[in-house]
């Protein structure tokens, strides 16, 4: 892998790393005080064509490779973890699933608008009883002539309250487990859906996680995407690549702990000079700065293999596992270098240390990962 960028990577970054200066920066504090994004943000990521990454044109996306993907993903992070959250789902998640396995028609209809920021997308896989086993997930959808109803409930549905469509994961037939599991693409105006939004979260605060519950929600047969009892595959193949993206935020999040942390050592003194000279200061940033290294690179190498067609599933949870991880620990001795004025919220690493926590629970805790990677190694699976 060639690590220098291509000239339109380095000119997406330096796009992405502006615009997040400018419009995110001074205000990720006070959304997540807010306990809102401001909505405008969504647009403006599709007027940049962020949204639209690896969707081709013809369906109104920006080409681009996963590189450049995780480019962007990146300085989002950097800036806002619940705005990155927004894009990951609704492009990472949902729109890509839809251009890799959905039908002309689903294209046409969908892509346009979750590319430009018109509409904004959410992944229903989780449930209140099924969360790392989501192959036992219970709701139901049965036909009904031509049609499909839904019943059931899922949970922590990111973009739930603001989305137009949900990717949903139901059992459709007897078989146990994965194998009777259809997608569809829900409108959320569809009668019988009502979404109720979660508050209290430790972090992603500005972003709308929701419940969603079901109950009788009647859709034709061309709103599922993918053949029936294939859903569990067009979710599986959604978080292989989506975990790449999560592995990009983080290493933003890491980015942001180690700019902070040096900032702060070199302006801060005590005992007559900088904590930037005292050794001990310099070992958390320079543990900092390994892990945003060793992140970055991690994460590239997915990109790499995606955009070449080699196998990433394996590479993919690699890059999670330790860069949900790292950004956890970043954020966390980012803290240790503010002291005191790091427990408080007038200061940045807080909120960073608040929303890398779910890093390391969500698209595969680091548990499920570690045992995915070591079915890999080994043939022999765990679950
Ligand atoms: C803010 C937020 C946003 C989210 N967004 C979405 C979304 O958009 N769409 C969606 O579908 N879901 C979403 N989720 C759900 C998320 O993916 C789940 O929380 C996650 O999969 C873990 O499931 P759980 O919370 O039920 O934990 P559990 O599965 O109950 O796990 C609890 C603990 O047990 C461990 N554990 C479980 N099974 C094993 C095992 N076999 N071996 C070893 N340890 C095990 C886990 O690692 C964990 O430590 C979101 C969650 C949060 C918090």
């Amino acid at each position: 892998m060639d690590l220098e960028l291509s000239e339109e990577q380095a000119a997406v970054r330096r796009l992405a790393k502006e615009f997040v200066d400018r419009e995110i920066v001074p205000h990720a504090a006070e959304w997540d005080r807010a306990e809102s994004i401001d909505r405008s943000v969504v647009k403006s990521l599709g007027d940049l064509g962020f949204l639209g990454l690896t969707i081709p044109e013809e369906y109104g996306g920006s080409g681009g490779d996963h590189l450049a993907y995780c480019l962007v993903t990146e300085e989002l992070g950097r800036g806002d973890s619940a705005v990155r959250g927004v894009l990951s789902v609704s492009l990472g998640l949902v729109a890509k699933s839809i251009a890799a396995w959905g039908s002309e028609e689903q294209k046409r209809r969908w892509l346009p608008r979750l590319c430009s920021g018109d509409a904004v997308g959410c992944f229903g896989l989780t449930e209140p009883g099924t969360g790392s086993d989501a192959a036992n997930l219970t709701t139901r959808a049965r036909r009904a002539g031509d049609d499909w109803v839904i019943d059931g409930a899922k949970t922590f549905i990111t973009n739930g309250t603001w989305a137009e469509v949900v990717l949903l994961f139901a059992r459709s037939g007897p078989e146990p487990g994965h194998k009777g599991v259809t997608a569809f693409l829900v409108p959320t105006d569809t009668p019988g859906l009502t979404r109720r939004e979660i508050h209290g979260k430790l972090g992603l605060r500005g972003q709308a996680t929701a419940e969603l519950i079901f109950e009788g929600v009647r859709v034709p047969d061309d709103c599922r995407i993918g053949p029936e009892g294939k859903g569990f595959s067009v979710a599986m193949s959604a978080l292989a690549k989506g975990r790449m993206s999560v592995a990009a935020g983080c290493v933003g999040i890491a980015q942001a702990a180690l700019d902070a942390a040096v900032g702060y050592a070199r302006e801060r003194e005590q005992f007559g000079k900088s904590i930037a000279h005292h050794q001990l200061v310099q070992e958390l940033i320079s543990d900092i700065a390994v892990d945003v290294d060793a992140a970055r690179l991690l994460t590239w190498r997915v990109a790499d293999h995606i955009d070449r067609g080699l196998p990433f599933a394996t590479e993919s949870s690699v890059a999670k596992l330790y860069a949900s991880e790292a950004a956890v620990r970043a954020a966390n001795n980012a803290l240790q270098v503010f002291g005191g004025y790091g427990y408080i919220d007038e200061y940045p690493v807080g909120k960073l240390l608040r929303d890398a926590r779910v890093m390391t629970l969500y698209e595969g805790t680091s548990q499920i990962h570690k045992l995915l990677i070591g079915r890999s190694l080994t043939g022999v699976s765990a679950f």
